[in-house]
């Protein structure tokens, strides 16, 4: 079973939290080992095992591809089998589901139509066309830009007149600004102060049924705010590992950077772990104003424990008025242990972050978090309630980093944690990560999945359609891999493409045998051309890419590589 929660997975992190019990999330693997239990799981880039050093400890699993079918005397035992059930109240979590929620929706809408073109192609003769052209031409950016700010952010006070509402949250309350700037032009109203009763009744009449006279005198001392709602730094907790940056810590650093600069603030990027200060520098060439560095000898791995007691302390000292975390594994954990702890709405996986107001609400300056919601069937705009701290966790590849600038200064404030070895909580048995170099900044990726069947496969097909692209097209050619293809050993680690893997962006992607699971598709986002072989005619990466051939690679890719050659 996998936790999503909503597909947010965000409350066994706030559950472990609750308990102060450590919390191992994206397991795919358990076995009972020298009278312990050793756990394998995701993390960016590879896996790691890992044992709790105390138990109970919170779980959260990784979808298992293969259904497990229970033994008759399995089933027999789990029926006489006390299972202990524990609710909200037994463990006394009050700050958990929707009772607790420090977040609200305030909009729902239908996600904006994918600009990828989603056209079948009958022949690999034809594909072999497409691809020729699309390479030379070198297509306009397609695909669905998730990050959906529309019109920079001005605070009020830079406004004309402080009578100027047009960056309302919702379109409710961007009409009813709209209509009332409307009609105090025609009553040549310029000064708040001039919306006395008369005044007021006047505007009700000539608004007909647009707002109603509550909705009016919100409105009125809506007009009289300029001062956000929140105070404080824009920042971002940065993820590192052997010493480099994950790129998401960088598309954060240029996004916490726009919000800033709409809410005149600053930028400030949070960095916990043995010895970080050194990476200062480029965080400040990439946006940051000032980076928090928190050095200590038991932050030298990722512990969730230690580095949310490390981050939620510099929190509550500085108290940013933003929090920006990479909705990577590493993220996608610390962030709701940290929101649980400084008492802070958390909203997970966002693709869209925005500055607006909800005047008549009394609000200025928010940030509204957009997500995927109900499996990407809607999307959410959600806005936080009752905390000091906005936070939110981005998806990986949606933001865009800013060109570094060397010449940029800033400073660097080392914050001072105290941790014993208590705080950690988890013991790191091993850690797999990819290794070897490989040129994902080429022109050209073709990658390979689970549906490639074998490794020799694999590697034939892959071989020859990329030396035959390279000829063809005269341009740089690597090849990637889904993560199953990883996992099933057709490819080593350093290839995988996605969340947990490396996020690309050439002209031209090819997939072949890959399904098109969100995971995978994050990495290749910011891709011109995205086209997809697979043998199933539902596959839903058909839905995600530019241009398809239903067949399968054993049969497409040989022709392709053919007709490539006589193009
Ligand atoms: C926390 C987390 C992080 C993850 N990170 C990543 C990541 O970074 N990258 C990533 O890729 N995945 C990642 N995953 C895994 C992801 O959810 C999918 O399981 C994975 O992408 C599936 O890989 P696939 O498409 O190769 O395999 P499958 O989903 O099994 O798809 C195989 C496809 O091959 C097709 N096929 C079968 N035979 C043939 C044939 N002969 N010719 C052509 N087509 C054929 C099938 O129709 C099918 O569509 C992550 C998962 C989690 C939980």
């Amino acid at each position: 079973m996998q936790s999503v929660d909503g597909d947010t997975a965000q409350v066994p992190a706030q559950i472990a939290e609750e308990l102060n019990v450590p919390c191992i999330a994206y397991v795919t693997g358990a076995e009972y080992q020298k009278k312990r239990f050793e756990f394998t799981r995701i993390i960016s880039g590879g896996s790691q095992t890992v044992a709790a050093k105390k138990l109970p400890a919170v779980l959260t699993v990784a979808k298992y591809e293969y259904p497990l079918f229970a033994t008759f005397a399995g089933t027999r035992w789990a029926n006489e089998v006390q299972v202990t059930r524990w609710g909200a109240d037994d463990i006394k979590a009050m700050h958990i589901g929707a009772k607790g929620s420090k977040t609200a929706v305030i909009r729902v809408f239908p996600p904006g139509k994918s600009t990828r073109k989603c056209r079948q192609v009958s022949d690999a003769k034809e594909l072999a066309k497409i691809i020729v052209e699309s390479v030379k031409s070198g297509d306009e950016k397609a695909g669905q830009s998730g990050d959906g700010a529309d019109g920079k952010y001005v605070m009020p006070s830079r406004r004309a007149s402080l009578l100027e509402r047009k960056n309302e949250a919702t379109k409710k309350e961007q009409d009813d600004y709209d209509a009332l700037a409307g009609i105090l032009r025609d009553l040549k109203i310029t000064d708040v102060k001039q919306i006395d009763d008369a005044a007021k009744a006047k505007i009700l009449e000539k608004a007909g049924d647009h707002f109603h006279a509550k909705a009016l005198d919100d409105m009125v001392e809506g007009f009289k705010l300029s001062d956000p709602a929140f105070q404080g730094e824009v920042w971002v907790v940065a993820e590192h590992s052997d010493g480099v940056l994950h790129p998401a810590t960088f598309e954060l650093t240029g996004k916490a950077r726009e919000l800033a600069d709409s809410l005149e603030t600053k930028v400030g990027v949070c960095i916990a772990g043995e010895n970080v200060a050194h990476m200062a520098e480029e965080l400040i060439a990439a946006g940051a104003d000032t980076v928090y560095a928190i050095e200590h000898k038991l932050l030298k791995e990722f512990d969730p424990t230690a580095y949310r007691k490390a981050v939620a302390d510099a929190i509550d000292k500085y108290v940013p008025q933003i929090v920006l975390c990479a909705a990577t594994p590493q993220g996608r954990m610390l962030a709701p242990m940290v929101s649980y702890r400084v008492q802070c709405g958390l909203t997970a996986d966002c693709t869209g972050l925005d500055i607006r107001d909800s005047s008549r609400k009394g609000d200025i300056g928010l940030l509204l978090q957009t997500r995927p919601a109900l499996g990407g069937n809607v999307m959410a705009t959600i806005r936080t309630k009752n905390s000091k701290s906005q936070m939110a966790t981005a998806r990986p590849g949606v933001m865009k980093r800013l060109p570094a600038d060397p010449k940029r200064k800033g400073k660097v404030v080392k914050h001072k944690v105290e941790l014993t070895a208590d705080d950690v909580s988890l013991e790191i048995i091993d850690t797999e990560l990819g290794s070897g170099s490989v040129n994902f900044g080429a022109e050209v990726i073709v990658s390979g999945g689970k549906g490639m069947q074998n490794r020799d496969n694999f590697d034939k097909l892959l071989k020859t359609l990329c030396s035959g692209l390279s000829t063809r097209l005269g341009a740089a050619v690597e090849f990637g891999a889904s993560r199953a293809a990883v996992e099933q050993g057709f490819v080593e680690r350093v290839h995988q493409v996605g969340q947990t893997g490396t996020a690309v962006g050439p002209k031209l992607y090819v997939a072949i045998g890959i399904s098109g699971a969100i995971q995978h598709m994050i990495g290749v986002a910011n891709t011109e051309t995205i086209v997809a072989i697979n043998s199933d005619h539902n596959a839903p990466i058909f839905k995600q890419c530019d241009y398809y051939v239903v067949g399968t690679a054993e049969d497409i890719v040989p022709q392709l590589v053919q007709a490539l050659s006589s193009e």
